[in-house]
């Protein structure tokens, strides 16, 4: 079988001229949406993500603002910018990047964010909507795949649909959004007996794990559609040989950068088995990105559009 490989960018560029679009709609009434993210600390991988969101959001058209705290800032300190930006009219979408140091109660944190303004999908509020099926502000990763799913034409409604991981971020409202599409879903997590028979069931498998290269072909059947949510960063030379073999590129981008990603499913696994694969790199995560843009369009839309 010939494995299709969904790449994520031409979705995420979908996405993107959609919102220059409504954008420029926007601002001839005088308007432009508005992205707050808040960055506490200086962890390389936060500042990194953050500044690839403040940077999509100019790139679109929208204001940008990022709120830096140092590391030792209390939850009292972050409650009084989440205040803040709660009040400011210019702003329609609040980001808290997690994670939060120790010192802080981030369930106090996320709750403190106006729910029209949870452009992350974390409050209460939006949680109990996505419950219910009617919602507008969703967690952006389950979001950008559902977009990814439904433009690459992968059929939902009565396919089986098993996810390994039940986090708040990914693993449930995935289950969420692919129930309220009816198909039949089953989450798995770090209890679930016979893993790889429970995968194996998958129509459509969605692995949010954070295992390098868990799913090896004994966890799918043949024709799936297997979406790696999983971005675990390799720092063995060896390690990386095994997975990509010795005479992949990723072996000589290693040696280069010291480090290699790879996704939850084995990377080499899938190809000649499953329909369709997401690649680790390039999958994914530019949808994540491209959803939390347009979060912040419709809940600007929703608050003054
Ligand atoms: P969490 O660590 O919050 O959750 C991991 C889940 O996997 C838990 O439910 C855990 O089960 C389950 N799990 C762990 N080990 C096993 C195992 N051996 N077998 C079965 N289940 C297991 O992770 P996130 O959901 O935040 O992220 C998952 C991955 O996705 C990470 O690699 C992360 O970096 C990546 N990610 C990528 C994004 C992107 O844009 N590309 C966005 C968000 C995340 P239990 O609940 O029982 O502990």
């Amino acid at each position: 079988m010939e494995t299709r490989v969904l790449k994520g960018k031409p979705v995420a560029d979908t996405i993107k001229n959609e919102i220059i679009q409504s954008v420029s709609r926007l601002k001839e009434k005088g308007i432009t949406p508005g992205l707050a993210a808040v960055l506490v600390g200086d962890d390389p991988a936060s500042q990194l993500y953050v500044g690839m969101k403040t940077r999509t959001c100019e790139e679109l058209g929208m204001h940008s603002e990022m709120v830096r705290l140092p590391g030792e800032a209390s939850t009292d300190q972050l409650l009084d910018t989440v205040d803040r930006l709660n009040r400011d009219d210019r702003i329609d979408g609040i980001l808290v990047q997690l994670p939060l140091p120790d010192q802080i109660d981030e369930t106090l944190i996320l709750n403190a964010v106006l729910p029209e303004k949870d452009v992350d999908g974390l409050h209460p509020v939006n949680v109990g909507r996505l419950v219910q099926g009617d919602f507008i502000l969703a967690p952006c990763t389950p979001m950008g795949i559902m977009e990814m799913l439904k433009l690459e034409q992968i059929p939902i409604k009565g396919a089986e649909a098993v996810i390994v991981g039940r986090s708040n971020i990914v693993g449930k409202p995935m289950a969420l959004l692919l129930l309220h599409q009816h198909a039949t879903v089953t989450l798995c997590h770090s209890r679930t007996r016979d893993l790889a028979s429970v995968c194996r069931r998958a129509d459509i498998l969605i692995a949010a794990v954070g295992r390098p290269a868990l799913l090896t072909r004994e966890y799918y059947k043949e024709g799936a559609v297997i979406i790696d949510v999983g971005t675990n960063r390799l720092t063995s030379k060896d390690t990386v040989i095994d997975l990509f073999g010795e005479d992949s590129p990723r072996v000589e981008s290693f040696e280069r950068r010291g480090s290699a990603l790879v996704g939850d499913v084995h990377p080499r696994d899938p190809y000649g088995i499953a329909a369709a694969v997401t690649p680790v790199p390039g999958g994914v995560g530019p949808l994540t990105i491209a959803h939390l843009m347009k979060n912040t369009l419709l809940a600007c839309e929703a608050r003054r559009g």
